[in-house]
């Protein structure tokens, strides 16, 4: 970037250090980069039925207020999310995605160069940049190499410093999930002032024959275990990715103190709005862990049958691997090229493995040809 020597000196050395997001390629990009007229996206884990029909329709009749501010705090959708879990409405608080209530997070409870965070590694990109852009210390645990949690190794990182112990679960990227007894328990081994969070971004995709959302997510923890913080999104099952929509449920005081600096605004009119929609439309949210659980076990069962090893997964996406295949972005390319956006995994420090958003039940039957296509031609 040459040209902007007057202002380099004055950017802090943490931004001068700060490599930009890469995200994943979208539809419009790849179809023009490929020469192609269709293109499935499985690579965001977004939701395979698309858009909620009744917040479609909630959206088009709130687009004339979209000159309005809305409302600071978004006083309904914090009422009717704390509704929903049973909670003090006190307790929520309402972001730009679950992006801004990380970023949040680590803003408020940890003071730079002094307090520190614990998280296992790999872990969700954005815990990782929001913490270094905090100046918040991130200490990683490694995951087992069956990507399980190993508690002990990250209990050792935690000390009198540490205010954030960040656990994502079902995990991102492998689909792995511990229940909510062990995360209880974990809870109670931290100092008091170390907040246990616990993003459950997937969680409502947790298999039904091992008990569902209820055996996984921590909110019926909460009263025994004032130190669990819980982090949702309105991005997977509820199908808002693109309007950005998330909230957090704290402790009461911090609760209070994450609205003190949180932008007025952050949280759009429209998004309040589809949010609300997209809570009572309970019946696109059933359709949708339909979708995802019959997708899931066509996609497991077909990539096992091809050779693949597949992780078992809680969440509406499968982490694969091959024993034949140590660099999966070749892997990547060849789908690239027949139309497929998947995600691999390199930037995760995994690059022999991929991971597959579930689509419908049309796109993961095409998905699987299309592998299968890519291997013939990889390996023969
Ligand atoms: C997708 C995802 C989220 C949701 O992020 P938004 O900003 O709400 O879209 C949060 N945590 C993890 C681990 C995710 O994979």
């Amino acid at each position: 970037m040459s040209g902007l020597s007057v202002f380099t000196p004055f950017i802090t050395s943490v931004v001068r250090e700060f490599d930009a997001y890469v995200p994943g390629r979208s539809v419009a990009e790849i179809k023009e980069a490929y020469g192609l007229d269709r293109v499935i996206k499985l690579a965001s884990n977004e939701n395979p039925l698309g858009t909620s029909p009744l917040v479609q329709k909630v959206i088009r009749e709130q687009a004339a207020q979209a000159f309005r501010y809305p409302q600071a705090g978004n006083p309904r959708l914090v009422k009717a999310i704390g509704e929903l879990h049973k909670i003090s409405p006190r307790r929520v608080v309402t972001t730009n995605g679950s992006d801004e209530i990380i970023d949040l997070l680590f803003r408020v409870c940890a003071e730079p160069g002094v307090h520190n965070a614990v998280a296992f590694s790999p872990c969700f990109g954005l815990y990782t940049t929001q913490s270094r852009f905090a100046g918040v210390e991130l200490r990683q645990a490694p995951l087992r190499p069956n990507f399980s949690f190993d508690f002990e190794t990250l209990l050792r990182l935690v000390d009198e410093k540490t205010t954030l112990v960040i656990i994502t679960s079902p995990d991102n990227p492998s689909g792995y999930a511990v229940k909510k007894e062990v995360l209880a328990d974990f809870a109670g081994q931290l100092p008091p002032h170390c907040l246990l969070v616990v993003d459950e971004a997937y969680v409502d995709f947790a298999r039904e024959e091992d008990g569902g959302e209820k055996a996984f997510s921590v909110f019926s923890e909460l009263d025994a275990h004032p130190n669990i913080a819980v982090l949702r999104t309105f991005s997977k099952s509820r199908g808002l990715a693109g309007l950005r929509l998330g909230y957090a449920v704290l402790p009461e005081e911090l609760a209070e103190y994450v609205w003190r600096v949180r932008l007025p605004f952050s949280v759009n009119l429209l998004a309040e709005e589809a949010g609300l929609a997209a809570l009572a439309d309970t019946d696109f949210r059933g359709r949708t862990l339909k979708v995802v659980a019959e997708g899931r076990r066509q996609l497991e069962e077909g990539m096992r049958a091809q050779g693949w090893d597949v992780v078992p997964s809680q969440a509406n996406f499968i982490m694969v691997s091959h024993p034949r295949v140590s660099d999966a972005a070749k892997v990547n390319e060849g789908l690239l090229h027949r139309g497929f956006i998947v995600r691999p995994l390199g930037s995760y420090g995994l690059p022999g493995r991929l991971r597959i958003s579930v689509g419908t039940e049309e796109e993961n039957t095409l998905l699987l040809e299309a592998i299968g296509d890519v291997m013939a031609n990889l390996l023969n």
